[in-house]
């Protein structure tokens, strides 16, 4: 597998070096040869080369993503998120869940924001393409779609310029709440689990999880 992906992400050559590295490790986390995670990677780059910005390795860009549950080509998060940097365990990536192939892409300490959306006559081509109508939409993993199906949907997003692919709205000025991460762990009186403090309740004084809080959430 990682031989694999290796190869296909050196084949690629509209990255560079770095972003090559980046590729081929999304390949291996993603953990398939699909069409959407590429094209949320190629969307990633846009929106970052629409912002102005590099890659996000701390916490100051957010992906909201508009992509939803049980549907196709959900990958696409990923894509944005191993592009951008922006991540879901960093807290930086969430879902709105509309269904969409589209996200913002929210760089906090300017107020900056991009909107990318995936172009209609670009998704159009993706599903009519083999990987889904003959494998996908049949129930087959994409794991056990062939290299000569699978490889051409992961190619396929590189082989065209953004503006093709993709409308892209912004940079827009964009209004965010104040945040500051919390720190703090309580122990819930109820169950033993350690819990952040900001989503403890508390009854007569005592720290409860949101499973035992004996007044509900
Ligand atoms: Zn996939
Ligand atoms: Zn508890």
């Amino acid at each position: 597998m990682f031989d694999h992906h290796r190869q296909l992400a050196d084949s690629i050559e509209v990255l560079d070096r770095d972003q090559k590295e980046i590729f081929y490790s999304a390949l291996n986390i993603h953990g398939h040869a699909c069409g959407g995670m590429p094209m949320g990677f190629a969307a990633g780059m846009a929106a970052l080369e629409a912002l102005g910005i590099e890659r996000e390795r701390n916490m100051d860009t957010m992906a909201v993503m508009e992509i939803g549950n049980a549907h196709a080509a959900g990958c696409f998060a990923d894509g944005v998120q191993f592009a951008t940097g922006a991540t879901f365990g960093k807290g930086v990536m969430r879902k709105d869940p509309k269904g969409k192939w589209a996200f913002k892409l929210i760089h906090k300490p300017t107020g900056r924001a991009v909107k990318v959306r995936i172009r209609n006559e670009v998704l159009d081509k993706a599903f009519a393409a083999p990987f889904i109508t003959e494998y996908r939409i049949k129930g087959v993993n994409p794991t056990d779609i062939p290299a000569e199906v699978g490889d051409p949907a992961v190619k396929r997003p590189f082989g065209m310029k953004f503006e093709d692919m993709f409308i892209i709205e912004g940079p827009f000025d964009i209004e965010l709440p104040k945040v500051k991460p919390c720190f703090e762990r309580v122990t819930c009186t109820g169950c033993g689990a350690t819990v952040a403090e900001n989503y403890a309740h508390y009854a007569e004084g005592k720290p409860y999880c949101v499973d035992c809080t004996p007044y509900g959430s």
